[in-house]
């Protein structure tokens, strides 16, 4: 056991430790509580059809929800972007997840992401419901070039590109970012045509 926590990012020895004997000590119920979540997340876990969110279902729960707005979408790199975005509360419409970003170093390439499926998604949306696509990515050197390069693939289909406003620091993380300094790059958010 304390092997197995010590592999996990961020556990050290001596929090292994402290976990292990936590779970010897604690009732049945709290450490198979434990046990079957581990084994749902392997289970159960997969990836939106549409969004590429985390789901327990075909579709995520923000997907499946009718109260989202669905004129707009939001593109993250992550699904942990996508929930550091929910946590503000500010954002109510969909997401696309596209699960990284384009890298020329590390050999990521456009068809490695769900990029097509993206732009599948605003094409085959129904007449005039899809209005906007939001660019979400982090802001760092990466980040911006696959903003450029979605915002050059979706020139000409019948949606406004916007991305979030640069109150975010260069070179940070959209999932480090507090929840106002990302509501107000969500409300600030900027069309793609004034200029990266
Ligand atoms: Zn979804």
């Amino acid at each position: 056991m304390i092997d197995a926590f010590s592999r996990l990012p961020g556990v050290g020895r001596r929090s292994a430790e402290r976990l292990a004997f936590h779970l010897l000590k604690a009732d049945p119920e709290e450490a198979l509580g434990l046990a079957r979540a581990i084994e749902d997340l392997k289970k159960l876990v997969r990836h939106c059809r549409i969004c590429f969110n985390l789901a327990d279902d075909e579709l995520c729960s923000i997907c499946r929800d009718p109260r989202r707005d669905r004129s707009s979408v939001l593109v993250v790199e992550q699904p942990k972007d996508l929930l550091a975005i929910e946590e503000t509360g500010s954002y109510t419409g969909l997401y696309h997840v596209l699960m990284g970003r384009l890298s020329p170093l590390e050999g990521v390439g456009p068809e490695d992401l769900t990029i097509e499926a993206l732009i599948e998604r605003v094409r085959s949306a129904p007449e005039g419901e899809l209005c906007e696509v939001i660019l979400g990515l982090n802001p760092t050197l990466e980040g911006d070039g696959t903003g450029l390069y979605l915002g050059e693939r979706l020139r000409g289909e019948d949606v406004r590109v916007t991305r979030l406003a640069r109150g975010l620091p260069t070179g940070g993380q959209l999932e480090l970012a507090n929840r106002a300094v990302l509501a107000e790059a969500i409300a600030g958010r900027r069309s793609l045509d004034d200029g990266f």
